[in-house]
């Protein structure tokens, strides 16, 4: 069981340590299978439950994983290539209120702890049991790029001289962050517990119960509050470094959100069985749970309404944003009606443009764009 007072400990066996002898042991596999299985074939792999060997990723046969491998990659940044200057200047100033004070330092309060928490999840947890190298390849980038969005929201925090210890501190400290954190560490601590293998329906239904957690209701539903509120701030000219750190974090977590849909729905196609009526009614049920702890976040963090949000806007966008993650995964969609209010968010996502949305200096948003030879 992972506690806020204890670190997620390595299992017992370090991972990348071959295990001798357990070639049928899937919940971690490292070590080729038998040299008599002969050279891996397409129809060998399956993303769960696999004995063919994980560390041939070719031939392709998830070429989605692969393809977002490398688009992740082409976006490749680095917190501190954002210029912080004028929100240093803003946040010594007396302009930003009380209300928008408390925003930001609960958001911050919030994402600190919630990227390391997805890091730990992929390395200790669903890494292990995706048996897939074209997925694990692009789950190696994912989990870098939490460490990138942990070293964006500490760099932030440094840059604007916030007390760390009360901001890495919100998530056992502000009923509303832990509220959250509390209702996914189940999900997480599953998948960490070095006894848990897959291989039986009831263990494969709980590692897809976990990565539909950890996909469609933590990245997918619980990040998207945050991510409005500190734009909404940069398109009022506010916290422009901090918004264009959020703008490249929020189109990071699109593409994990968009991998994590694509995992998903493989196994569901491969393992059909899993996916039950009672399977399905559950996930609806932790989608609901989610967007009633993302509402509390939003009222606690938003009492007053600023930014020209209030909490209404966020109940009808968090019902936006369920009944999407429900569409996108093949559940009934829980808020019928439900619209977008906030439009503009879209186009934060798409981030294509040459020129950075805030102006606050003209980059390539592409640090390792691909070379064209021909
Ligand atoms: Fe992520």
């Amino acid at each position: 069981m992972l506690t806020f007072d204890e670190e997620i400990r390595p299992t017992a066996l370090p991972l990348g340590m071959p295990r001798v002898g357990t070639f049928n042991d899937t919940s971690s596999p490292v070590t080729p299978p038998a040299a008599s299985t002969g050279r891996i074939r397409v129809e060998d792999k399956r993303i769960i439950n696999c004995k063919a060997d994980v560390n041939q990723l070719v031939p392709f046969k998830y070429k989605w994983a692969w393809e977002k491998y490398l688009a992740a990659c082409a976006n490749h940044w680095m917190p501190q290539e954002v210029n912080m200057t004028a929100d240093i200047a803003l946040w010594k100033s007396d302009k930003l209120s009380d209300d928008e004070r408390r925003l930001i330092k609960r958001n911050l309060g919030f994402f600190t702890t919630a990227d390391s928490l997805a890091a730990n999840n992929i390395v200790l947890g669903s890494y292990r049991h995706i048996t897939n190298p074209e997925c694990r390849q692009f789950l190696l980038r994912q989990a870098f790029e939490e460490a990138i969005h942990t070293h964006a929201y500490q760099y932030i925090v440094e840059s604007l001289g916030l007390d760390e210890g009360e901001i890495f501190n919100m998530y056992h400290e502000v009923p509303s962050i832990r509220n959250k954190d509390e209702f996914l560490l189940p999900y997480i601590d599953v998948l960490t517990n070095p006894e848990f293998k897959t291989g039986t329906p009831e263990t494969d239904q709980a590692l897809l119960r976990s990565l539909i957690v950890f996909a469609c209701i933590m990245e997918g539903l619980f990040f998207y509050v945050g991510f409005v509120q500190i734009l909404a701030l940069g398109r009022q000219n506010k916290m422009t470094g901090a918004a264009e750190q959020y703008q490249y974090i929020l189109r990071d977590e699109s593409m994990h959100l968009n991998f994590g849909v694509d995992l998903i729905n493989q196994i569901k196609m491969e393992n059909p069985h899993l996916w039950t009526a009672a399977f399905r009614e559950e996930i609806r049920g932790l989608m609901q749970k989610g967007v009633e702890l993302e509402y509390a976040y939003a009222e606690d963090t938003m009492p007053r309404g600023i930014l020209g949000l209030n909490s209404t806007m966020f109940k009808e966008y968090l019902r936006f944003i369920a009944n999407r993650r429900c569409q996108q995964i093949g559940v009934d969609i829980l808020y019928p009606g439900a619209t977008n209010p906030f439009p503009w968010m879209a186009e934060m996502i798409d981030l294509k443009k040459e020129k950075n949305f805030f102006e606050t200096r003209v980059t390539e948003y592409q640090t390792g764009g691909s070379l064209s030879w021909d």
